[in-house]
């Protein structure tokens, strides 16, 4: 099939380079001319293991373009997917002006049937309105659906998630729009849910909105261990077990960042009291998070007493492994706060540090972890990297000035740390 996908930012470069390459003809559309000079260069925006290998064997195989060219995306293609960003405004509600902006120039553009697909995570009746603005610069009258089909992708493994996910979620008001949304995804094993286009808006933010529940549950549970001297992590392993509960999602820390959990739960707490349902529950998993990253500093603080002048060391930066995604990433407010007292920070992370420069100005960004450990009075570990489970220990303790490591995502065994000599400080343990 023909398909033009507008926005080709984390989710639509994945969506494009993955409906490539199950087979069909793609066309990534972005307003950002660096963006699609680096991808018609063949060089990467982005870092996402496996995304390259697939946008070079599709672009090789005449199956992906990338354009500025909304107009001529949207005449070469039958579906038209909207993945721009909706970013959060000042008061929590996401920011449609892209999603608008991309309507119009369908509406303008289309001299055919279109089924317009929103691909973006927007509050529920959002297709209602893309549907009007459609209408609206649609002067030629043509026929068109609009559909929505959220996506789960995380970032790190979004190709395996978009390639095999849990499920597929179509919202349509139309057969016509369901059987082109069943066949795109047939070459997809998983099972496909068909909803109404509201429901399948409503997924999306109930998905998000839960997840980021049980996350803020455990780190609330982290709190109450460390009082009890209980250990976080046997808690989640012990209720995990329970197939009702699942373990995915319980591990403490310094709680949930990136783009997508901060905003979609402001985000759907807006949607909800717009409706007339003052969201309460969530309020409080927003708070539980804020309250997360506190504590981890109040930890550095009581490790170290007082933190101005102190060294301190950061691993990881990224909001996750396996991305180099900043956005609302928990290191930021931690660090913030430790240079706000008067600490040194210096951090390494082994992709975010690129897109961290500008954020975190007052940062001395390290080329290695070992560099970060030399010299430093405490190590903080914000994001759990495979490569730091592997560094050398006895090499950074002996490098630090004070062998103190506070681990923010439980990376570490207490045990094995002590027993080299550090003091160590989790989370919940
Ligand atoms: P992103 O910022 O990485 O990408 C958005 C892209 O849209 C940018 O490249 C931007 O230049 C482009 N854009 C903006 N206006 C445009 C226009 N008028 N025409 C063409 N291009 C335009 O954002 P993202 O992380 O890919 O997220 C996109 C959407 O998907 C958001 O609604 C997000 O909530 C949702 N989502 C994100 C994830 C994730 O893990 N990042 C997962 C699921 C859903």
């Amino acid at each position: 099939m023909r398909i033009a996908v507008i926005g080709t930012g984390y989710v639509g470069l994945t969506t494009g380079a993955c409906l490539a390459k199950i087979g069909h003809r793609v066309i990534c559309v972005d307003n950002d001319e660096e963006k699609i000079a680096v991808l018609n260069r063949g060089g990467m925006p982005i870092y996402e293991p496996g995304l390259r290998e697939i946008i070079d064997e599709s672009v090789r195989a005449g199956r992906l373009y990338f354009t500025t060219d909304i107009t001529l995306a949207v005449r070469e293609s039958e579906v038209c997917f909207i993945a721009v960003g909706t970013p959060p405004l000042e008061n929590g509600e996401p920011d449609l002006t892209y999603v608008e902006d991309v309507a119009r120039g369908i509406g303008t553009s289309m001299d055919g049937y279109r089924l317009v697909v929103e691909k973006s995570t927007v509050p529920v009746q959002t297709g209602k309105w893309i549907r009007r603005t459609i209408e609206r610069y649609n002067r030629k009258g043509v026929p068109f659906d609009v559909a929505s089909n959220p996506e789960f992708l995380r970032e790190g493994s979004a190709v395996q998630d978009f390639l095999q996910p849990d499920r597929i979620v179509i919202g349509v008001e139309s057969e016509r729009a369901r059987d082109l949304l069943l066949e795109i995804y047939k070459p997809i094993n998983a099972p496909v849910i068909v909803t109404n286009l509201v429901s399948a808006e409503l997924i999306k933010h109930a998905a998000n909105a839960f997840l980021a529940m049980k996350i803020s549950f455990i780190n609330a549970v982290a709190f109450v261990c460390e009082a009890s001297g209980a250990d976080v992590r046997e808690v989640a392993n012990g209720i995990g077990m329970d197939k009702r509960i699942g373990r995915a999602f319980l591990d403490a820390g310094i709680g949930y960042g990136g783009f997508c959990f901060p905003k979609d739960l402001v985000a759907f707490i807006r949607i909800a009291e717009q409706l007339g349902y003052d969201f309460k529950l969530l309020r409080e998993v927003e708070r539980i998070n804020t309250d997360a990253r506190e504590r981890f500093v109040k930890k550095i603080r009581q490790a170290l007493w007082n933190l101005r002048d102190k060294e301190i060391g950061i691993l990881g930066l990224a909001f996750k492994p396996n991305t180099d995604d900043m956005r609302f990433a928990p290191s930021i407010d931690i660090i913030r706060a430790l240079l706000s007292e008067g600490a040194r920070v210096r951090a390494y992370d082994p992709q975010a540090m690129g897109r961290a420069k500008s954020i975190l100005p007052g940062v001395r960004f390290c080329a290695s972890a070992e560099e970060v450990a030399d010299g430093a009075d405490l190590l903080a570990i914000l994001t759990e990297w495979d490569e730091f489970r592997h560094i050398d220990l006895r090499r950074v303790k002996e490098l630090m000035r004070l062998p103190i490591i506070c681990d923010g995502r439980n990376m570490f065994e207490r045990s094995e740390l002590e027993g080299l000599g550090f003091t160590y400080f989790g989370v919940g343990r």
